[in-house]
């Protein structure tokens, strides 16, 4: 079959598709559109097909270079569920972040794409990340373990020099070691396994720890147990109160910001990104923009401050 399809995917809070675009790992693989909205490409069937997603009324409108019957059901997985929807308590900061960002859509990718998407993403940008991963996508003819272990190192360098060349030697080793698993294996392990499990599998591959393997099962699995720590998280979720700890990011405090988080609500750590969010607009790792922050009301650093110090700022 060939021509383009159309369908739209509804969604009960109109969808906010840059803030959903913005920083979650699955969205990394989607390119802004040269005619708006956002595009990637699948294969499906052993075919390409470009896939571009719009804001329309009522949700997204899906437009794809060619029909396939797998489709409408891999894009609805792909754009689950929003903010809005999740279950995160009654403390009224997480009301304040569900209203704010309650059309963001909390994305899916499969777990190898996840996992590779992760670790180009350490230590690097979103923008670089996206401008690496469809050139990586092509020279695998689609992503899959074989085909990325199958690459030549040194074109594998080559594609990713931008997100670091030195990935290259780790992503083609756990390339191979999924391949040698079976990628239904894997993904079974990932998405239906013990969440503990899963984690510990994923950490033992090269260039893979807690937080690369908390992502990969926060966006693949939906996992509710543990979630990514980064320095954003760390400093936004403590000004809020919401995870308060001593101010050094170690492995024992991580554990604990997680802890007090998880107590929140079954959904926060879906939400993780959230702290993102605000912590790359207000409430940055310099001195915080609290007067123009949506959540200074209900905030506890903000709160503490006094009126000369918001003036220096
Ligand atoms: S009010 Fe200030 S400290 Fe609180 S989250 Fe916003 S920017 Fe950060």
């Amino acid at each position: 079959m060939s021509g383009t399809t159309e369908f739209d995917l509804p969604f009960a809070t109109p969808p906010d598709l840059d803030a959903t675009m913005d920083i979650q790992i699955p969205a990394l693989a989607w390119q802004p559109g040269p005619a708006g909205g956002y595009r990637r490409v699948l294969h499906l069937g052993g075919h390409p097909i470009v896939v571009t997603v719009r804001q329309c009324d009522g949700g997204l409108r899906v437009t794809a270079s060619r029909p396939h019957a797998e489709l409408p059901g891999l894009l609805r997985r792909m754009f689950p569920i929003q903010v809005a929807d999740l279950d995160l308590g009654t403390n009224p900061v997480w009301a304040q972040l569900q209203a704010r960002y309650g059309g963001v859509i909390v994305m899916w990718a499969p777990p190898f794409e996840a996992l590779v998407i992760t670790v180009l993403s350490q230590n690097r940008t979103g923008e670089i990340v996206r401008g690496v991963y469809p050139a990586l996508d092509q020279l695998c003819g689609g992503l899959t373990p074989e085909s990325l272990a199958a690459l030549d190192r040194t074109v594998l360098r080559a594609a990713i020099r931008s997100a670091g060349p030195w990935k290259a030697d780790r992503l083609g080793q756990l390339a191979a070691l999924v391949a040698v698993e079976g990628l239904d294996r894997f993904d079974q392990r990932i998405m239906h396994g013990p969440p503990a499990d899963a984690l510990a599998y994923l950490d033992t591959l090269p260039g893979v720890a807690h937080k690369t393997a908390a992502c990969v099962l926060v966006f693949s699995a939906r996992t509710t147990t543990t979630m990514p720590v980064d320095v954003h998280l760390f400093r936004v979720a403590d000004r809020l109160g919401l995870a308060r700890h001593d101010g050094k990011l170690t492995p024992s405090v991580r554990d604990a910001v997680i802890a007090q988080l998880l107590t929140h609500g079954t959904d926060v750590a879906l939400a993780h990104f959230v702290f993102l969010l605000v912590g790359r607009t207000t409430c940055t790792a310099g001195p915080p923009a609290c007067t123009a922050c949506f959540l200074h009301r209900g905030c506890r650093h903000a709160s503490g401050l006094r009126p000369n110090e918001e003036n220096k700022r």
